[in-house]
């Protein structure tokens, strides 16, 4: 069956058409600036075909219309007609407590996806356009949304409950939702499979670590904590977020610097983290630089991201008692030699024990302990639209 992968945001939509016999990538891109001057980038087998190729895109419904021109496209098309186009799989950012799967999506589902709206306010009223204008292009196909936040629905109160007044839960669902659900669920099934667990017998920790970043302890296949909070802002250092950080700087920045409460967040989600300790960007490859080329605040940067996610790590092998297998994932786990090196160097005292040579190897599965090591930690690349185009077809083939 052919899956288009759909994930929109507010300015741009990122697509994957996946044959799911094959599980082949059959053409992939990006569609960026829309509403402002449209950049279209589609490749075909991993090729560029059009690289920033400017093209009018007033909305996303003009965007979604241009991607299927590419995709049937007499000259690089991969497919002759849309109705190869059999189900489309959206990304969804905030499912509240409303979504625990991914669903077909029918009216009162995306009435419910609206209803997530103030928990998401930049992404889900983003992601509710995409799947609008899809729907108007593709009046037949059947639609499914794959939700960030639904994996970790099976998280226990006690993880998901802040220290607040009850009623801030009751009126508003303030507690922790977490993020990256589709990613922390495909990476640990595979970890599962790699150190021949059995999932449902299992105690297992994944480091999503990318420009965002997240930790989930997964117990017998089930999210049971995760360090992103109401928001992504909360957990691990990011690539310009915080993460955690004491709740009364926030009015303590605001009065020193005569800042809003809007801009000091904005502060904390756009100028923190690795870019801001740093003074550099947000992009560890720079911080890597920084710090061989002598910049302290650099080596800082890195040394205290290292250490929180160890920290997590931590945190978690306590969480569930035990620790069978740890992943790391995304784009600086899976290629970032020094930062699973640095995490796992902490984590002797659970069994840990590294293998140097295998810990060298990049961006591809790798086991990097020793057969000795108690505990095993693999780096296992993450495929999000690949995991959204399995949900979809579970779910359109029932
Ligand atoms: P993601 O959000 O998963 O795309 O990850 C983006 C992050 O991965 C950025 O901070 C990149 O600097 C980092 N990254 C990508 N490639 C490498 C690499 N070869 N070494 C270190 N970090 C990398």
């Amino acid at each position: 069956m052919k899956i288009l992968v759909m994930n929109c945001g507010s300015s741009s939509l990122k697509y994957q058409l996946i044959d799911t016999d094959t599980e082949a990538v059959l053409a992939s891109g990006l569609c960026e600036r829309i509403g402002i001057d449209g950049q279209l980038t589609h490749k075909v087998n991993g090729n560029k075909i059009k690289d920033e190729e400017k093209n009018a895109m007033p909305n996303h419904e003009v965007a979604v219309q241009i991607v299927l021109d590419a995709l049937v496209d007499k000259d690089f098309g991969v497919i002759t007609d849309l109705k190869e186009i059999q189900a489309v799989g959206h990304r969804v950012v905030h499912g509240g407590e409303k979504f625990a799967s991914s669903v077909v999506i029918t009216d009162e589902v995306m009435q419910a996806i609206a209803e997530c709206n103030d928990l998401a306010p930049l992404h889900n009223p983003a992601n509710l356009v995409g799947i609008q204008s899809c729907q108007k292009v593709l009046p037949n196909v059947p639609m499914v949304a794959v939700f960030d936040t639904a994996f970790h629905q099976t998280m226990p109160e006690k993880a998901y409950m802040y220290g607040l007044p009850h009623e801030y839960y009751e009126k508003y669902k303030v507690r922790r939702y977490g993020f990256h659900g589709t990613s922390h669920s495909f990476v640990s099934k595979r970890l599962a499979e790699l150190t021949g667990l059995a999932l449902d017998q299992s105690k297992l920790i994944v480091c999503h670590i990318g420009n965002g970043g997240s930790v989930t302890a997964v117990q017998n296949g089930k999210s049971v904590d995760t360090s992103m909070g109401l928001t992504p802002l909360e957990g691990i250092i990011m690539g310009t977020r915080s993460g955690s950080i004491d709740p009364a700087i926030v009015e303590f920045i605001a009065h020193k610097e005569n800042k809003t409460i809007d801009e000091v967040m904005q502060v904390l989600n756009k100028e923190s983290g690795l870019a801001g300790m740093s003074g550099l960007t947000s992009d560890f490859r720079d911080i890597r630089a920084g710090k061989a080329a002598g910049n302290p605040l650099a080596a800082v940067a890195m040394e205290a991201y290292i250490y929180c996610i160890a920290k997590y790590v931590g945190a978690y092998a306590a969480a569930m008692n035990g620790v069978d297998a740890i992943a790391f994932t995304a784009g600086i786990g899976e290629n970032a030699i020094e930062v699973r090196k640095g995490v796992m160097s902490y984590l002797g005292f659970l069994g840990v024990e590294i293998d140097e040579a295998q810990c060298q190897i990049t961006g591809e599965e790798v086991c990097v302990t020793t057969p000795a090591s108690k505990v095993k930690v693999y780096i296992i690349p993450t495929n999000e639209e690949l995991a959204i185009a399995r949900e979809t077809l579970a779910l359109v083939k029932k």
